[in-house]
């Protein structure tokens, strides 16, 4: 996400861009939905929107990504908070309305947090979610009755599961709808019937006709319950998701959404798709399966990288660098017993309280409980930078004049408790550039 919106914006502007990407990222593992501000770390209450949670991120959590967007020299002490949100707001919005007509088309606002639904049946606060996850009517209609449909031989969704939790929480908080069942559907991607990833779901339910099977099937549940809304999994296609929701509402009668999943996660391949298609069309030029590997700096100004691929290796000299390299998935942050590291720049790491992460000990970073409302801390280490995104040494002075870090390389927040992975990436990546761009015309 942040390298791909970096580049986008970097192109758009005209600038010959490259990126180079070395394999798999946190962004096609993701649930697809673009969380910006979820929840402050340790409280029980979710925010209602992305501006409520922004505002309290610029009080509270000076140096978070977010609130070092929200810098510059002109801004006044008293107007930080409205700098913040405006800036974060037109990075979402720049990414809303770039991926309209793409495979990961986006639905929601930044005036309210969506409470998207996952395939656990538990609920969380996001801020935009694919076009295929959105149902208008679930959570408004007094009648609404919600449909669960599992599949047989998929393990990832145990649909009484989910219906059970979400019945739970749509009676506490007495809201529609009142009334949940469910029900399984075979589905047999090359006539396998068994251990089904949602991947080979997906590419099944992408080819002609197998919607209108899926239809059939459903059909008859939906009328057994009376259902007006049924949901799905992730899984409704890697291309024709969107054409595939429609014609099953068409079919049914009834609002057909997907649930939010986890890896491997079709909607978070839908993006990743999707976002590389934004920077080809925008002129930049990708690099796919090519590694920088080492760099060379002079006068405080990093000159080029050399990236690796399988048969070659080439220097790539440019005017600026945006260092968006992800954290554990991406690798751009490794740990071992020395002590968590950068892995391309040997930059310096910090923890979440801003101390050296340089030495500490990986285990003693993670909680025994995989997830907990505390988080792992581990996933709050990372770069510390300067106001302009550039990554800084111990004497708080930038490493290189013209390097810029986003995106989860960067330290200070932990996504998976706050629930602002993707807007933190396309915020920070979009800030980024734009400095990269003012850095460029300043000085060549
Ligand atoms: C399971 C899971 C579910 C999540 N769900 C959500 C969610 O629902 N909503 C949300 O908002 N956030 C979610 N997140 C968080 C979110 O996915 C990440 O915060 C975000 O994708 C980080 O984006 P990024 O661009 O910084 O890094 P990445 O997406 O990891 O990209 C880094 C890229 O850099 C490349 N790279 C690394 N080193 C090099 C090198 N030396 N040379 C060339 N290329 C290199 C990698 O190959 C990778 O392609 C989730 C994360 C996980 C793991």
């Amino acid at each position: 996400m942040a390298g791909l919106v970096a580049g986008s914006i970097a192109s758009n502007e005209g600038l010959s861009t490259i990126l180079l990407r070395k394999g798999q990222s946190a962004t096609a593992y993701s649930s697809g939905a673009i969380d910006v501000m979820g929840y402050l770390p340790d409280a029980s209450e979710p925010f209602s929107s992305p501006k409520e949670g922004l505002a309290a991120v610029a009080g509270l959590l000076p140096l978070h990504p977010y609130s070092i967007v929200g810098y510059s020299e002109e801004v006044q002490e008293d107007n930080v908070v409205n700098e913040i949100v405006s800036r974060t707001r037109d990075a979402i919005t720049w990414l809303k309305t770039n991926l309209k007509g793409t495979i990961a088309q986006l639905r929601g606002s930044f005036k309210s947090n969506i409470h998207a639904i996952t395939i656990l049946g538990t609920t969380k606060p996001t801020c935009l979610i694919q076009e295929t996850m959105y149902s208008e009517t679930l959570q408004e209609r007094e009648d609404g009755v919600l449909l669960l449909a599992g599949i047989t031989g998929y393990p990832d969704f145990n649909p009484s599961i989910a219906a059970k939790t979400y019945l739970e929480d749509r009676l506490a908080s007495s809201g529609p709808p009142r009334k949940v069942g469910r029900c399984l559907l075979q589905i047999t991607p090359f006539g396998k019937s068994y251990n089904l990833s949602s991947i080979e779901i997906a590419r099944h339910l992408d080819h002609e006709n197998s919607i209108e099977e899926l239809a059939n099937q459903l059909k008859m549940h939906v009328d057994q319950l009376g259902a007006t809304h049924v949901a799905l999994p992730p899984v409704l296609g890697l291309k024709n998701a969107l054409e595939n929701k429609k014609e099953l509402e068409k079919l049914l009668g009834v609002e057909v959404f997907e649930l939010l999943g986890f890896p491997p996660s079709v909607p978070g391949l839908r993006l990743q798709l999707a976002l590389e298609g934004l920077f080809r069309r925008s002129g930049g030029k990708m690099l796919v399966g090519h590694e920088a590997i080492s760099s060379f700096t002079t006068d405080n100004r990093l000159s080029s990288v050399t990236a690796k691929a399988p048969r070659r290796e080439m220097q790539i000299d440019a005017k600026a660098f945006i260092l968006a390299t992800g954290k554990y998935i991406g690798c751009g942050l490794s740990g071992d017993e020395n002590g968590i590291h950068e892995s391309l720049f040997d930059l310096m790491t910090v923890t979440g309280t801003y101390h050296s992460a340089g030495d500490i000990l990986p285990s003693r970073f993670t909680n025994r409980v995989a997830i907990s409302p505390e988080g792992q801390p581990l996933y709050s280490c990372g770069l510390t930078v300067d106001p302009h995104f550039r990554p800084v040494k111990e004497d708080g002075v930038e490493w290189a004049s013209n390097l810029f870090a986003a995106g989860s390389v960067l330290a200070g927040y932990d996504y998976s408790t706050e629930k602002s992975g993707l807007g933190v990436a396309a915020t920070s990546g979009y800030s980024a550039a734009k400095n990269a761009i003012n850095f460029i015309k300043e000085v060549f």
